[in-house]
């Protein structure tokens, strides 16, 4: 099953630069450091659907065409994750005799409905733009479960003060809002083609996200052939931080696209 990954943000929550222009140690001259919230797009003759739905997504269904869709899967309600799902309504103009499934546990469904309640309330006409429909559908982890036609199997991750769902596909896995793997979760990821993960700061700075030492841990750990590091705040500066890393350990950039069976 060959798919095509987008990533179409590699931002950490808040993304680079910050609100109000703030670089801080990225060179704002490399255009690998402006980055977006954090979202992938997932593509073959079978299916397509993102990951995530932040803030940035307006922009990002734009420049990557995103229209109709399989499916919309969540990882976890953080907003950076979560934050560009008021814009559904519109979305929906491009459904015309089909609904569009939220996939979500059902931690994050309720977070959803409690932000977004009056588009879930079925009491409230909610002015969506076609006559198709949003709708949930239950993630539970360790099930295999198709989207589209796309066989994918979610897994639970340790995200501090919550969890968060890791998706693999094929022999490309996503880990993004990662602190630590619970034992089942890693099992289901040794020797991927390509494995990108949460490396949020160089250093241990943030104790709900990973950093470089651990990142490049569990990429030899688990023998992945070639790891991209994601979700990077601003003081992930491009060359600084690749320069530092393994031949088959590079910093994911927005635009990036990989090819997996
Ligand atoms: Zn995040
Ligand atoms: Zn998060």
């Amino acid at each position: 099953m060959n798919v095509k990954i987008t990533i179409m943000g590699c931002g950490s929550a808040y993304g680079v630069p910050l609100i109000g222009g703030n670089w801080g140690k990225c060179d704002p001259n490399n255009p690998k450091n402006r980055r977006l919230c954090p979202s992938i797009l997932v593509e073959n003759d079978d299916g397509k659907f993102i990951v995530d739905m932040g803030p940035d997504i307006r922009q990002q269904a734009e420049k990557y065409n995103i229209q109709l869709l399989d499916g919309l899967f969540l990882t976890h309600p953080h907003s950076d994750h979560i934050g560009g799902m008021g814009h559904l309504p519109a979305l929906m103009y491009y459904y015309q005799g089909c609904n569009l499934p939220i996939y979500a546990d059902r931690f994050t469904r309720k977070e959803v409905e409690r932000n977004w309640w009056y588009m879930f309330d079925p009491k409230i006409n909610v002015e969506y733009w076609g006559d198709g429909r949003p709708y949930f559908s239950e993630i539970i982890p360790y099930y295999p479960m198709k989207i589209g036609e796309i066989d994918v199997l979610p897994f639970i991750q340790d995200h501090n003060s919550m969890d968060s769902l890791g998706i693999r596909i094929g022999n490309f896995a996503y880990c993004t809002d990662i602190r630590s793997f619970p034992e089942k979760s890693y099992g289901l990821l040794r020797d991927l083609d390509v494995f990108v993960v949460d490396c949020n700061n160089e250093f241990d700075t943030d104790k709900s996200h990973s950093y470089l030492e651990q990142s490049l841990r569990w990429a030899k750990e688990l023998n992945a052939k070639t790891t991209y590091l994601t979700h990077l705040d601003h003081t992930m500066d491009y060359d600084t931080i690749s320069a530092k890393l393994p031949e088959n350990v590079h910093l994911a950039y927005d635009g990036l696209i990989l090819e997996c069976d």
